[in-house]
């Protein structure tokens, strides 16, 4: 898969889609006009965002790099470039909801249903699931959120999905 595909997936499931159902048919990135278009109102977006949050953009969607990577380059913990990460990206969502809107079809007013990206407690909690012993399973991290959090999960599948994009 090419990176402007990644980065395009990416974007679709912030908003809530499902890209498997969604994205090649809709986004077609071999449509060159539409994505130039795109590719201005991001820019544009981009410029509005303050220095860290336009870095980790850059450095994780144009140029690909992973979190370890920015960390060791920028002296930051991988949980403090998440949650940037995740401001930032809410931020570029805000600015760009107008554009999407109009070019797409797609309403974004209807912010992120997550029930962590959503709870007050996020940070803490990206920090637990970061933290978390990954030779076991998703089971201690759904009882922390349940005991401690009050988020009650029937399945993991939130807590993956929140892990490889919200984070
Ligand atoms: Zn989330």
């Amino acid at each position: 898969m090419s990176k402007k595909k990644v980065v395009y997936q990416n974007w679709i499931v912030e908003l809530g889609f499902d890209p498997a159902k969604f994205c090649y048919k809709e986004f077609d990135i071999t449509d060159s006009e539409k994505t130039d278009k795109a590719v201005k109102a991001v820019r544009e977006s981009l410029d509005k965002l303050n220095d860290d949050e336009k870095e980790i953009i850059i450095h994780y969607h144009f140029m690909g790099q992973s979190y370890a990577e920015i960390s060791e380059k920028s002296n930051r913990e991988i949980f403090k470039l998440a949650s940037l990460h995740n401001r930032a990206l809410k931020k570029l969502k805000k600015k760009l909801s107008k554009f999407v809107e109009n070019n797409y079809g797609i309403k974004s007013d209807s912010d992120i249903v997550c029930p962590i990206c959503n709870h007050g407690r996020k940070t803490e909690i990206n920090e637990i699931i970061f933290r978390r012993d990954r030779t076991k399973t998703w089971k201690p991290v759904l009882n922390i959120l349940k005991d401690k959090y009050s988020i009650i999960l029937k399945s993991p599948q939130i807590l993956i999905g929140h892990e490889k994009y919200h984070m």
